[in-house]
């Protein structure tokens, strides 16, 4: 075995490398520097807290595996943050050990209490007497509302996700069902409603959950014949969040239990919150009578964020970490990196680490060769030529004739899909939407989402075509 700190850590990178996209990897893990090595403890430093806090939340059980790989299970791994105060030498930032010993400046990254990323999932039901509120809530402090900026994107979710966090069970959105894609604030807002409501009603019992861990304890349940507690743990639930809800897909057993809860919540005036990638009326695998449940409340969709909101974005992130960047560079990266907010943060802090790093300024030339690795990737956006051209191979129907007059009914047909997946996947307007179909109006457009929405409902093989094209256009996104 290595025992020299560079050694170790070069070794623990390849272990990493091997289980992350090679931007993930470049972002998140080239710019850490290794320390030293003490004993069995690793130190290793970050270029800033933001990016600390980053590594916690989503990389913590890749670093304990790499950790355990090359040192064995005795193997730390602690970690220094150099904080860019804007001047030329970094500083160390002071973070305590643990509680009771400030003044140090490593945090220790395996025993950090607050990381929840591979706690064991806390059997609630094992508790004898548990009183209701005492419920791990499963929340993260750092979304709120506070910092959820609001653009035309996300005001329905948001404002929807603020009523039933002041009122929840009382408004007529419940469920409440918060649909788009991935990096767009499904997670953040579902989490903004239960840590609102904890701070200003701590004795509900508020449970966020995603549907994996919902299956996961599902089986677990079966397997240990405890169904019933089961079920009476989230019976007692006061406001229910259940993340990624599609997961439930073809799990008929976990919806059963799942539909029971639901309406046990429902009639005794609990509040329901969901989140999906897809709105209740695409998902698949889904029962019918929990899909028909789903869409009693409100259904609001997250929508990819304009221009201006991802500058107000970058803005109160900036703002937030004290940061400051030229105007320039701020409209660089809301320009080309567009797909999606987690995108964005990722281009901003990738830019901090790499500034930070090498002491030297961002510029635009900087911010031109940083963003250019998640340009390539996403700035792919839809266009409703590719629309038109992935509708019209699946249907086997050039895609000029969907802009042409014919009135051919797989034509008409085909001409409304598209239509349907140009409203749901790209910015356009109707009226614009419309002229990409060899000019039809605004009603046209409104009776194709129309139609198809309602042969959804009640066309099981229409809607399994539709679904299949959703999929390869969603592909030829990502
Ligand atoms: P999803 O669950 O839809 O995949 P998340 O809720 O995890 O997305 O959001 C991805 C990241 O973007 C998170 O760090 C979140 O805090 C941030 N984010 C998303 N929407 C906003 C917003 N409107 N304002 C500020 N941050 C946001
Ligand atoms: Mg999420």
């Amino acid at each position: 075995m290595t025992t020299n700190h560079v050694d170790i850590w070069d070794n623990c990178l390849k272990v990493i490398q091997e289980e992350i996209s090679p931007q993930g990897f470049n972002t998140w893990f080239r710019p850490i520097k290794p320390v030293k090595l003490e004993e069995s403890v690793l130190t290793i430093e970050v270029p800033s807290q933001f990016f600390f806090e980053w590594l916690e939340e989503h990389y913590v059980t890749l670093l304990k595996k790499a950790v355990h790989a090359m040192m064995g299970p005795e193997g730390r791994l602690e970690y220094s943050v150099v904080i860019d105060n804007n001047t030329s030498e970094p500083s160390r930032i002071k973070l305590p050990t643990s509680p009771g010993t400030p003044g140090t400046n490593r945090r220790n990254l395996m025993d950090n209490r607050q990381l929840n990323v591979d706690r064991p999932i806390p059997n609630p039901f094992v508790i004898p007497g548990i009183r209701k509120f005492e419920v791990d809530s499963n929340l993260n402090a750092s979304y709120t509302f506070e910092n959820f900026i609001e653009g035309d994107c996300n005001r329905l979710a948001r404002s929807a996700g603020y009523a039933v966090a002041n009122k929840p069970g009382l408004t007529a959105y419940n469920p409440l069902f918060i649909f788009g894609g991935v990096g767009l604030g499904k997670t953040h807002i579902l989490q903004a409603i239960g840590n609102s409501i904890k701070a200003h009603s701590p004795k509900k019992a508020v449970l966020y959950v995603s549907s994996e861990r919902f299956i996961n304890q599902f089986v677990d349940a079966v397997r240990n014949n405890t169904v019933n507690d089961f079920m009476n743990f989230y019976q007692m639930i006061d406001i229910l969040l259940v993340d990624d809800i599609q997961f439930l897909s073809g799990k008929t057993k976990t919806q059963d239990n799942f539909f029971h809860v639901f309406n046990h919540l429902r009639q005794s005036g609990k509040q329901i919150v969901l989140a999906s990638d897809r709105a209740p009326q695409a998902m698949e695998g889904v029962e019918e009578r929990l899909l028909s449940r789903f869409k009693w409340g409100l259904s609001a969709h997250l929508q990819q964020p304009d221009y201006l909101t991802r500058v107000s974005i970058l803005r109160t992130k900036m703002f937030q970490n004290g940061i400051e960047l030229p105007d320039e560079v701020v409209e660089y990266i809301a320009h080309n990196v567009s797909t999606n907010i987690r995108e964005l943060e990722g281009a901003l802090i990738s830019l901090l680490a790499q500034s930070s790093l090498n002491r030297i300024e961002v510029d635009l030339d900087l911010a031109r060769t940083m963003v250019k690795s998640f340009v390539d990737k996403v700035q792919k956006e839809i266009t409703i030529e590719t629309i038109q051209e992935v509708v019209g191979e699946h249907l086997s129907i050039g895609p000029d004739l969907m802009r042409a007059k014919t009135r051919k009914r797989e034509i008409v047909q085909a001409r409304q899909i598209a239509m349907y997946f140009a409203k749901d996947l790209t910015k356009h307007s109707l009226k614009s939407i419309g002229n990409h179909f060899g000019g039809r109006d605004h009603s046209t457009v409104i009776h194709a989402l129309q139609t198809v929405n309602d042969l959804m409902a009640t066309d099981k093989s229409f809607k399994k075509s539709v679904n299949e094209i959703r999929k390869r256009l969603t592909m030829e996104i990502g």
